[in-house]
């Protein structure tokens, strides 16, 4: 039987950020993903999930060294926001305080991030691929895993990065509470001819939100998630690009000059998912497998990352040995963050029921809510600020 200091499973963009962060404070690591991990070059396609991550967990990736790692080619920096309300005449725009920070955060493909976290682990981090966990115990001062390789492995804590169908967290017994908002994001890429530069886009419909985020400025690239009604997911994933590009143009509600449908489209359901506990004994949850939040301010990956910084300010090697005070440090760890993902999920949901419907009774809520928007710390969130 192998030993390592942390198993992760899970080597998605979370999984993988938190094995370099393991390795950053000594710790041996065993990092196991499911799928093969994609390599992604200059001219690779786009992969059509991309994030927005804060200028806070941006700082974090430069600290790990992961931010040097990126397709430096296939990232954009933005400093602005504009969002506005299609059915009232609400609208907010700000930008970067220039005296702090050059920008609010960066867009760039999972794909990329996940690679580039992937290129940053060293000797301290064994790695698998296309593996994954076949039985777990959990008991005493180790964990013990069989792989469905056949290979067994103990270590002090295994961390479940496995997204929102995690395996661990089934296994271990944990609850979820999971809501539909019985919507779907659908995700592609769109050139826009005349669209603000350094910006990144949200409007209000009736129906849903669509961001609109630059991806690469300098060919007016952008991608978009649009939050959609189950029941028009379909049409808008399968009609004619003509058809598409004008569905869009309304959606946005302003005339930023022509549309161009760039790539294929997806969608994804959008639920709104909590785990009820964060860690049992030496099994700990990290990124979605924890927590799932509506994507209308781009938040999922921030939250994720928050988790990382948490569970490494409170894990120190002594604390791995002693299972009462990796009790007392994982404790804090689920202090911390179930409150922290609670405010920013309960948030999400709060603008999506206040802008999903046309209820003539939300329509004063609406554009005084935008408005108030301005002023209050929800501009941060939208911002991608309240990551950590
Ligand atoms: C439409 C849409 C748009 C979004 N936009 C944004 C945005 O702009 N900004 C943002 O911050 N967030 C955004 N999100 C949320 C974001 O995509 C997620 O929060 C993020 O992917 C979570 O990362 P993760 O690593 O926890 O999970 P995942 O990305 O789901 O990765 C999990 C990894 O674990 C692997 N895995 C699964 N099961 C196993 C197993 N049993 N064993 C081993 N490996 C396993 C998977 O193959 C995968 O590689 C968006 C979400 C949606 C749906």
């Amino acid at each position: 039987m192998k030993r390592v200091d942390i198993i992760i499973s899970g080597g998605g963009m979370i999984g993988s950020i938190a094995a370099v962060a393991a390795s950053r404070q000594g710790l041996s690591v065993l990092l196991i993903e499911a799928q093969a991990i994609d390599t992604i070059q200059q001219k690779s396609p786009r992969d059509l999930r991309v994030s927005a991550i804060s200028a806070d967990n941006i700082n974090y990736l430069k600290e790990l060294g992961i931010f040097n790692h990126l397709l430096q080619e296939r990232i954009q920096s933005y400093s602005k926001m504009q969002v506005w309300d299609n059915r009232g005449d609400g609208e907010i725009a700000f930008e970067v305080d220039y005296a702090q920070q050059d920008y609010l955060g960066y867009l760039l493909e999972n794909n990329n991030l996940v690679q580039a976290a992937w290129n940053c682990l060293d000797g301290q981090c064994e790695t698998l691929q296309q593996a994954q966990i076949k039985t777990i115990e959990n008991e005493g001062s180790q964990i013990r895993v069989e792989l469905s390789n056949g290979d067994k492995y103990k270590s002090r804590l295994l961390i479940a990065a496995e997204g929102r169908n995690s395996f661990v967290r089934a296994f271990t017994q944990i609850k979820t509470k999971e809501t539909s908002y019985h919507q779907k994001g659908l995700v592609s890429y769109i050139k826009i001819e005349n669209a603000p530069t350094q910006t990144a886009l949200q409007a209000f419909n009736a129906g849903g939100p669509i961001g609109i985020l630059p991806i690469n400025e300098a060919e007016k690239i952008f991608s978009i998630v649009w939050s959609l009604p189950q029941s028009q997911a379909v049409h808008w994933l399968e009609c004619e690009q003509k058809t598409f590009e004008k569905g869009v143009k309304q959606a946005i509600g302003k005339d930023f000059g022509r549309i161009i449908l760039l790539s294929k489209r997806a969608a994804f359901p959008l639920t709104q998912l909590y785990a009820q506990e964060y860690f049992k004994k030496r099994i700990v949850l990290c990124g979605d497998s924890a927590h799932g939040v509506h994507p209308l301010a781009g938040q999922g990956v921030n939250l994720g990352i928050g988790d990382i910084q948490q569970l490494f300010k409170v894990l120190e090697p002594s604390v791995l040995k002693d299972n009462d005070l990796l009790h007392q440090a994982l404790r804090k760890y689920q202090r911390r963050r179930i409150s922290k993902v609670k405010e920013t999920s309960e948030m999400m949901s709060l603008l999506h029921h206040l802008f999903k419907d046309d209820e003539h009774i939300k329509k004063p809520l609406r554009n005084i809510g935008l408005k108030l928007i301005n002023s209050l710390p929800i501009k941060n969130w939208l911002a991608g600020q309240a990551g950590s």
